[in-house]
């Protein structure tokens, strides 16, 4: 018997992840019958993807599991219709592309790339040198899968890395600090912020005027992680003060950021939309597939989300 396997997404998802499920599915060996529109006490795993508009779980009374496309579940780990096991996305191309935008980030505040790139104004300034980055303190809060990445890339460039987590880590070149009391060491002093603990009861509002003020005078604050990690007043207050140089924000409370927002028109920030990294088809392909068959095989799914913690 086959396995029934609904795509609940919106029409273009479904058209770009159809093909490359299959072949992966196929690759796994497992027989699946992939549809936009399977009945729900049909229905075996539900591939949740962007535009997905199924709020009412509880028809779902046979899906094994639900397979989530992206990394954030703060919009679906609260609901409480919500029973079957919750898989989010982990690898499927995101850890790379958020390597490469936190590290393109991170340069351009380190090197003071804007200098030049700004100031193409006729004056020769070979007066600015910036340290080496074994000279420059650059501190993740959140380093599980994406902000673990970063961490070891960072590290690898040369830079003092400190990784802030909940349950102690042990990454090569890094500084891992945890739990509460870590917070405020990996803070003290840091140059560069960047911030990729999920958004939880526990995170929210997790830089603020206090944490802020551990900083290092003039630090970057680069946030790809939930823009609620944030208290956008205190940030506003630290840019207007100094103690913030810049901030670079992909992420916000209201999303799209509307064009009111004071963060447009800041000098002081750099706005982009959502975009650090994106799942990517074929490599998600391959982990959706790969827990269909783990589910088929009665083995344990791989990145399952734990309701209590909400990440
Ligand atoms: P993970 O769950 O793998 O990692 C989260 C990290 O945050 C872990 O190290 C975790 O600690 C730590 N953490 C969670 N809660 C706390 C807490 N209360 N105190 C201290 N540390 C905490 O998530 P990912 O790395 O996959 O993703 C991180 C976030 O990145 C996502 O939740 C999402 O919001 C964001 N994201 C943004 C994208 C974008 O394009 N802007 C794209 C993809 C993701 P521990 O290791 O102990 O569990």
């Amino acid at each position: 018997m086959s396995v029934n396997v609904l795509f609940a997404g919106s029409p273009s998802a479904w058209e770009a992840y159809r093909d490359p499920l299959m072949a992966a599915c196929d690759r796994a060996g497992v027989a699946v019958q992939l549809a936009p529109n399977h009945p729900p006490e049909e229905t075996d795993y539900i591939v949740y993807g962007t535009g997905c508009e199924i709020e009412d779980f509880s028809p779902f009374v046979r899906t094994k599991a639900v397979l989530r496309l992206w990394a954030g579940v703060e919009g679906i780990v609260k609901n409480p219709t919500l029973t079957q096991p919750l898989a989010r996305m982990v690898g499927g191309g995101l850890d790379e592309g958020m390597v490469e935008w936190v590290t393109g980030h991170v340069l351009r505040h380190h090197l003071g790339m804007d200098a030049h790139i700004l100031g193409q104004d006729g004056v020769w300034r070979n007066d600015i040198c910036p340290p080496l980055a074994r000279d420059r303190k650059v501190t993740i809060l959140g380093i599980g899968a994406l902000g673990g990445a970063c961490a070891r890339a960072l590290a690898s460039i040369g830079f003092q890395v400190t990784g802030w987590s909940r349950s102690q880590k042990d990454i090569a070149g890094v500084r891992c600090l945890s739990e509460a009391e870590g917070l405020d060491q990996a803070l003290e002093g840091a140059e560069i912020l960047v911030l990729l603990v999920p958004l939880t009861a526990e995170t929210e509002n997790l830089l603020g005027a206090r944490t802020l003020g551990l900083l290092a005078p003039g630090a970057f604050v680069i946030n790809p992680g939930r823009g609620a990690l944030i208290d956008d007043a205190a940030l506003l207050a630290a840019l207007e003060s100094g103690q913030v140089a810049h901030a670079t924000l992909d992420v916000f409370r209201t999303e799209p950021l509307p064009p009111e927002d004071p963060y447009w028109a800041h000098p002081k920030v750099t706005i982009t939309p959502h975009i650090a990294s994106e799942t990517r088809v074929d490599a998600a392909a391959e982990v959706v597939a790969e827990n269909i068959r783990r589910g088929e095989a009665g083995e344990p799914f791989l990145h399952l989300v734990d309701r209590t913690l909400g990440y």
